[in-house]
């Protein structure tokens, strides 16, 4: 039984949930065998930067906060710094992109690569996203300054006192998860669905749109660009929640499984923030099948393997077979504005990778870190260039890794979504 499904039109892109869902179908299962190759699975990265914007409050110390790190034996030689640093910077920039640390014109993050002397390597399947307890002040902190400080107006309100998890509602409003009661998502989503977005928005969100005149959606009132910029933010924030709750602690069993209430309270209850989920991954997937061509030269100038080649060959072409999900070119055009615009949105969204270093929990700040890296290579490969084939960016083995780990960071959350409605199915039946 297939009810609580989203329909229609997925605002700012082209194409609708189903679309998007039998597209995920087909990748999902390549990605995932792709992510666990050994290109992929090893990272480099800092997670002992200071966070430029305030004196932290100590880190995690929950068991599940830490990182197991790998030591550099294990990772294969071309990729090792011993072996990296052995080649000038400007060659490996233009020859053998291995890193990339000095901010180009072309950047959305603020980089770090595997010249660095600094930072850990990290197996990423030895380390999965999930449920840490990190949570409480230093997270909503987080996540209010990247959305009050570095997000273009408007934003959600966030009371640190008052986590929505902790004190969340509980099925206060599940129509707009289940697709029962007050339209349905389809109408929910679409332009006269206004009565649900607002049932969908949390208190603090509901809060800040009563101090709004206008339209109830936030993202209604502003124009494109920062309408995605927002979009991309709570799209992923959307999807590391759907992470926790799918892997979540029960911490008086010790077993870790799915936690439906978590997934009901965070993502079910705000449509709004399940529609930015899918639009996040629409943006990657159209990065995808713009720039294949250059995921794939990367990773034949970055000593990958052939079947790591191959492999992404394959993911490459399924998406190219895909109808287009995304159009770039409605963005940052026209004139000095335009370009004035996309020069604020750089800035905007390499604040929001300093701000990754403000993450008091090294498996968050891991994986947070990992995907800005991999949404800002989205978009530079979206927008550093205004021709079709690219030719002017040049990536790094790290932005590589992370943005094929992001685009199945989000396309693992919209499976779990999916298995969260059959667990809500099977919870009503049993009613
Ligand atoms: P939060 O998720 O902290 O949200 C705060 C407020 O933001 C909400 O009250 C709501 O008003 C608003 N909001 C929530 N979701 C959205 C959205 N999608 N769009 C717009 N507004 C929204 N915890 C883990 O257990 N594992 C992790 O791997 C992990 N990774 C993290 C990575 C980063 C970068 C950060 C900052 C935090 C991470 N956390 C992680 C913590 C986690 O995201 C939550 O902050 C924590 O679980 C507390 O949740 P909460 O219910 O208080 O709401």
């Amino acid at each position: 039984q297939n009810y609580c499904k989203p329909t229609g039109q997925i605002h700012d892109a082209c194409c609708d949930y189903e679309t998007v869902e039998s597209v995920n179908e087909d990748l999902f299962g390549r990605l995932h065998a792709l992510v666990a190759e050994p290109y992929f699975r090893y990272h480099k990265v800092d997670l002992a930067k200071e966070c430029p914007f305030w004196e932290e409050d100590g880190s995690c110390m929950n068991r599940a906060c830490g990182v197991e790190t790998t030591d550099e034996d294990h990772i294969p030689e071309a990729w090792r710094s011993s072996t990296l640093g052995k080649l000038n910077r400007t060659s490996a920039r233009t020859s053998s992109p291995a890193g990339c640390k000095e901010i180009s014109d072309s950047d959305f993050c603020v980089l770090e690569d595997e010249l660095d002397s600094e930072g850990v390597y990290v197996d990423l399947l030895l380390n999965p996203e999930r449920f840490t307890g990190y949570a409480g002040l230093s997270s909503s902190r987080v996540w209010q300054s990247i959305y009050l400080e570095n997000c273009f107006s408007p934003v959600p309100y966030i009371d640190p006192s008052r986590p929505s998890w902790e004190g969340g509602s509980g099925y206060a409003d599940v129509s707009a998860f289940t697709g029962m009661g007050g339209g349905g998502l389809a109408g929910g989503l679409g332009a006269a669905g206004g009565g649900l977005r607002m049932g969908g928005w949390g208190e603090g969100e509901k809060r800040l749109m009563g101090s709004l005149a206008g339209p109830k959606d936030p993202t209604e009132e502003v124009c494109l660009e920062k309408r995605v910029f927002y979009r991309v933010i709570s799209g992923l924030h959307a999807s590391i929640s759907v992470h926790i709750c799918d892997d979540y602690l029960d911490q008086s069993t010790g077993l870790w499984s799915p936690n439906l209430d978590c997934f009901i309270t965070r993502i079910g209850q705000h449509p709004e923030r399940l529609e930015n989920m899918y639009f996040t991954y629409v943006l990657l997937l159209r990065a995808l099948s713009r720039a294949g061509g250059q995921l794939v030269q990367t990773l034949q100038a970055t000593h990958a393997a052939q079947n790591e080649v191959r492999g992404l060959e394959g993911l490459v072409s399924t998406a190219g077979g895909c109808p287009s999900t995304f159009d770039e070119s409605t963005m940052f055009s026209g004139g000095k504005e335009a370009q004035l615009l996309k020069d604020e949105f750089k800035a905007h969204f390499r604040n929001v990778s300093r701000i990754m270093d403000c993450v008091g929990c090294d498996k968050c700040r891991l994986w947070g870190k990992m995907q800005i890296t991999g949404l800002g290579t989205a978009l530079k490969l979206l927008f550093s260039s205004d021709s079709t084939d690219n030719e002017e960016v040049v990536l790094s083995r790290s932005e590589v890794v992370a943005f094929v780990n992001t685009l199945h960071r989000l396309s693992e959350s919209l499976a779990a979504v999916d298995r969260f409605r059959t667990l809500w199915a099977h919870r009503n039946d049993a009613k």
